[in-house]
């Protein structure tokens, strides 16, 4: 994955593949092979050693990638490597449910006998000879998933839409244009596990009669690209792609869109836009994707997280998933953890776990010494949650009630020394840049919101800038066209009515 890759576990990979090679004992009892995010990214350079498939044995942490590193020195001897040692029984491990990210730090994702081998392209396969495609539709309706993009709207109610339209053509969408600021949950996936979102969104065409399918990535993430790219080609050498599969009078295809990193091509019409070869502005709906999506035609969107569900769902049963995480929100959710925290990475927890563990069990708490002060989720629409509410469950209606949302899965952790209205203008500054431009609310909404947020950082604020604030607030939610606007001011909204103290500092009559 890109953490470790930065650190240089590619040139490591290639190190404990020539020492294996080069000492005939350990190369007929070992194999070396490439994985991608195990998660745990602030012990980041990580090896996995396995005594035999599925069965880990320890996971060793901050290793160098030198080639004279003493790591592959000792590997060699066979002697233990305490030191370097993680301890597999600590929360961050044992409090995870892994669903979405099974694959991720497992499997090869550059080799599709490595996924097949886990059973992959298993729940596709199984669909084909045994099920109709009203029978996956219905399993998927039966587990309750919700979109994983932010919104939650049921995936189920999504494809049949799409499934009940009579059309020559149907696409299924992948939104990997992933963009929130502190975000990197579906660039893991993607670089962990390709062929997972492949099987996803083959199973959704399946469900919908739908044989075109389309990837839009950002191209800030070119080891997703280049991942997804060989995925593909793989697929379609083994005949899972391009042709009809198995005689199953079932065909479909996948390609990869490049997105230019536009933060608003993640809105739907916008995203659809941007592949069709136009500028990715979002449009008024109705019509809805399912009637009038790409190229006109009935079309399901549905993000990274939403699609790497599919085939676990499949294989297990939409009774299985219903049963994990809580009544409302099933299933679990992969959360990027970053900011003032010690286990900075990627996990997936149970819907339903709360905050509080999802800070202090799964990450680790923050470094020693500091006190938190908030938790920002869901990013540039989300909103900034005091220590006080932290033991509110996470499900999409919870965090709504408090005045965040879910969102993509962006987990920010803030201690005491930051400033809350600083950090809502962190947020304000980002949407202001990242508005397209279409319509008049979020255009010059979003700017006189930065210039009011500035006056008071600055200390001088009037009592009638606070007012106008409060005000502007609700305008550019009401009356914004898409969801970049509408969900814009949620960080001053939730800093106004958690920290409003720190707008007050700011007001120089006060
Ligand atoms: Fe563009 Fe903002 Fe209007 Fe969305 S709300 S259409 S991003 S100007």
């Amino acid at each position: 994955g890109s953490s470790c890759s930065s650190l240089g576990s590619e040139e490591l990979l290639k190190d404990l593949k020539k020492s294996v090679s080069e000492n005939e004992e350990l190369e007929h009892r070992c194999k070396v092979k490439g994985v991608g995010c195990n998660g745990l990214c602030s012990e980041a350079i990580m090896v996995s050693h396995y005594h035999k498939v599925g069965n880990r044995e320890s996971i060793y942490s901050k290793i160098e990638a030198s080639s004279n590193n003493d790591f592959i020195e000792t590997l060699k001897s066979g002697s233990p490597i305490k030191d370097k040692k993680c301890d597999l029984s600590q929360a961050f491990f044992t409090r995870q449910k892994k669903i979405v990210l099974e694959n991720a730090g497992v499997i090869d994702p550059d080799d599709i006998d490595d996924y097949i081998a886990y059973d992959g392209y298993l729940a596709l396969y199984t669909a084909l000879d045994e099920m109709r495609p009203e029978d996956v539709l219905n399993e998927i309706k039966i587990s309750g998933l919700r979109g994983r993009g932010g919104g939650g709207y049921p995936t189920g109610l999504k494809w049949e839409s799409v499934s009940k339209v009579n059309a020559d053509q149907k696409y299924i969408v992948c939104n990997g244009d992933e963009g929130d600021p502190g975000a990197f949950m579906d660039r893991a996936i993607m670089e962990a596990d390709p062929h997972k979102i492949i099987e996803g969104m083959a199973l959704a065409g399946y469900a919908c009669g739908a044989t075109k399918g389309y990837i839009y990535v950002r191209a800030e993430y070119p080891i997703a690209v280049e991942k997804l790219n060989r995925a593909i080609k793989q697929a379609r050498q083994k005949g899972i792609l391009g042709n009809q599969i198995a005689d199953s009078g079932f065909s479909f295809d996948v390609e990869v869109r490049l997105g230019g990193g536009a933060f608003v091509c993640g809105e739907a019409t916008a995203l659809v836009a941007s592949i069709e070869g136009n500028r990715g502005n979002p449009r008024q709906k109705p019509p809805h994707l399912s009637d009038y999506g790409l190229w006109k035609s009935p079309t399901v969107l549905n993000n990274v997280e939403t699609l790497a569900n599919i085939a676990p769902i499949i294989r297990n049963g939409g009774e299985w998933f219903k049963n994990i995480g809580t009544e409302s929100s099933p299933g679990t959710k992969v959360f990027a953890l970053t900011g003032h925290i010690q286990n900075t990475g990627l996990v997936e927890v149970p819907m339903g776990i709360s905050l509080r563990e999802l800070i202090y069990e799964v990450g680790g708490g923050l470094p020693q010494g500091v006190k938190l002060k908030a938790i920002q989720t869901g990013g540039p629409s989300g909103g900034c949650i005091p220590e006080e509410l932290l033991d509110i469950p996470v499900d999409y209606e919870s965090l709504k009630s408090i005045g965040s949302i879910m969102g993509s899965g962006g987990l920010i952790v803030m201690d005491e020394s930051s400033n809350m209205v600083e950090v809502a203008r962190f947020f304000m500054d980002f949407c202001q840049s990242e508005s397209c431009g279409k319509c008049v609310p979020c255009r010059v909404g979003t700017t006189e919101l930065t210039s009011l947020l500035d006056k008071f950082i600055a200390k001088n604020a009037t009592q009638n800038d606070y007012k106008l604030l409060k005000e502007l607030c609700e305008v550019v939610k009401n009356t914004s066209l898409c969801g970049l606007g509408q969900t814009a001011p949620n960080p001053v909204l939730s800093t106004i009515k958690y920290f409003e103290e720190e707008y007050l500092e700011g007001i120089k009559d006060a």
